[in-house]
């Protein structure tokens, strides 16, 4: 069975959804379990059964946290940083967790071991990005377009000022 994460831009949630691979275009859209409004699927790795749990957990402590659009930009560049390296040492993602407070939730759940570590920062990479660009998901809030296509080199610039 597997899984594909989709994200509702009424109530800003990432969910997981089954789907059967190929997709058919029937999948592609997909009730939010919360208020039931279209959500549409991520691209993004699939998940298996036993990822849900975690992938559950992790996306209520982000929600939870509840970071403005800047936070998450500045996060995400930060995440993205540590994904580019070959490797991931165990505390290195506690260490960029820690910088934001209100990220606490997020922090207790780090597995510990560094295969499990890689997983769980795309697991934080899927349900980050759609808050750092929901008009790309939405129907259009007004916001530039300008903001979607600038992409990982927006979050740097980002990250650059703040640092
Ligand atoms: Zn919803």
């Amino acid at each position: 069975m597997r899984y594909f994460p989709a994200y509702c831009r009424e109530c800003r949630r990432s969910y997981l959804v089954r789907v059967e691979l190929p997709l058919t275009s029937s999948q592609a859209e997909s009730a939010c379990p919360r208020c039931r409004a279209e959500g549409l699927l991520i691209p993004s790795a699939y998940y298996v059964e036993s990822d849900r749990a975690q992938f559950e957990a992790a996306e209520a402590a982000i929600h939870e946290a509840d970071l403005n659009r800047l936070q998450v930009t500045d996060l995400l560049a930060q995440l993205e940083q540590l994904a580019g390296q070959p490797e991931i040492r165990p505390g290195e993602l506690a260490a960029v967790l820690s910088r934001f407070p209100r990220l606490s939730g997020l922090e207790s759940l780090l597995p510990s071991g560094v295969s499990e570590l890689r997983r769980f920062l795309g697991m934080i990479f899927t349900v980050l990005t759609p808050l750092s660009c929901a008009s790309s998901f939405g129907s259009g809030s007004g916001l530039r377009p300008a903001i979607v296509k600038a992409g990982p080199g927006l979050a740097l610039e980002e990250n650059r000022k703040i640092g």
